[in-house]
C-alpha cells in the first residue's frame, strides 16, 4: 500500500462559540519511499496535518490511511501501536532529553516496544553509526552542536525502521552549514532505506531541494508537484 492515503480530509477544532476549519478537504498519497516538502503561510494548516500524518490525531471527516491501515477504524491503543511502528518524528526544537545520553536517547522508542536492552544498544549504535555521530554516544545534548543534536534526533526517529518520517521545519534551529548537513542525511537515509520523509518547511532551498512540493493554503492544497495542475 501506498505509504499514506489521504482522501477529502477535513479537520476541524471546535472552539464552543466558533468553529475553525483547520484542513477543509485535503487529498494526497505519499508512496513508499518517497521524498514530499509541505509549504505554506503559518496557520494554512501544516501543524493540523503533519499531526493527522503522524496519527496524533484523527480527520473529522474523510479517509485517511496510514500503512494501509485507515485510521478511524483504529482504537486509541491500536493508534499508538501504528503510530509507533510507523512512524518517526523530528521536530524544529529536537526534543532530547537533557539528562540522557545520546546513547540513551535513540534507544527511547526501543524502550516502549520492550526490546531487549542490549540490542536496543546496539540498533541505538548502529542508528547513531548512520548519522555520522559513532564518536558522540555518551554525549548528552548540551555537550553537542545543534547541528549534532537533530541528527541524534534523526537517529530517534529511525532506530525502529518506520515506513514514514515526519519532519517539522527540521532545519529551523539551525544555521545554514548544518541545516544543509541534516537535509543530507535525510536524503540520504530516504535513498538508502527507502523511508518516505514528509516535510514542513518556511525554508525554500529546503523545499526546492524535495523531489515533490505540496502547498496548503487556508486548510486546501493549492498546488502538488505530484499531480498535473489541470486536476488541482
Ligand atoms: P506555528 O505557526 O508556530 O507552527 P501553530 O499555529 O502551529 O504555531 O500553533 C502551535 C500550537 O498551538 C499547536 O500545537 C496548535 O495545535 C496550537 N494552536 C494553534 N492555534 C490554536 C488555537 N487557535 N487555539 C488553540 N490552540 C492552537
Ligand atoms: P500551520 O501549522 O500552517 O501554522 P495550523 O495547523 O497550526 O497551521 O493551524 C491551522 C488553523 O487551525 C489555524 O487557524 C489555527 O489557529 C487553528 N488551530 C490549530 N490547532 C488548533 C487547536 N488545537 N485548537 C484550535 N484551533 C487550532
Amino acid at each position: 500500500p501506498p505509504a499514506i492515503e489521504a482522501v477529502d480530509v477535513r479537520r476541524s477544532y471546535d472552539l464552543g462559540a466558533t468553529t475553525v476549519q483547520a484542513l477543509r478537504g485535503v487529498s494526497f498519497t505519499v508512496a513508499e519511499g518517497e521524498y514530499a516538502a509541505v509549504v505554506g503561510p503559518s496557520g494554512s494548516g501544516k501543524s493540523t496535518l503533519m499531526h493527522l500524518l503522524g496519527c496524533l490525531d484523527r480527520p473529522t471527516s474523510g479517509l485517511l490511511r496510514v500503512g494501509g491501515r485507515d485510521v478511524a477504524r483504529l482504537s486509541d491503543g491500536e493508534l499508538a501501536e501504528l503510530r509507533n511502528r510507523e512512524i518517526g518524528f523530528v521536530f524544529q526544537a529536537f526534543q532530547l532529553l537533557a539528562r540522557s545520553s545520546a546513547l540513551e536517547n535513540v534507544a527511547l522508542p526501543l524502550l516502549y516496544r520492550g526490546t531487549p536492552r542490549a540490542e536496543r544498544r546496539r540498533r541505538a549504535a548502529d542508528a547513531l553509526g548512520a548519522v555520522g555521530l559513532d564518536h558522540r554516544l555518551d554525549h548528552r545534548p548540551a555537550q553537542m552542536s545543534g547541528g549534532e543534536q537533530q541528527r541524534v534526533a534523526i537517529a530517534r526517529a529511525l532506530v525502529g525502521e518506520p515506513r514514514i518520517l515526519l519532519a517539522d521545519e527540521p532545519t529551523g534551529n539551525l544555521d545554514s552549514r548544518n541545516g544543509a548537513e541534516v537535509m543530507r542525511i535525510l536524503e540520504d537515509l530516504n535513498a538508502t532505506r527507502g523511508v518516505a520523509v514528509v516535510l514542513v518547511t518556511h525554508d525554500g532551498d529546503v523545499a526546492a531541494r524535495a523531489r515533490r512540493q505540496v502547498r496548503v493554503r487556508d486548510g486546501l492544497v493549492e498546488l502538488d508537484t505530484a499531480r498535473p495542475a489541470a486536476a488541482t
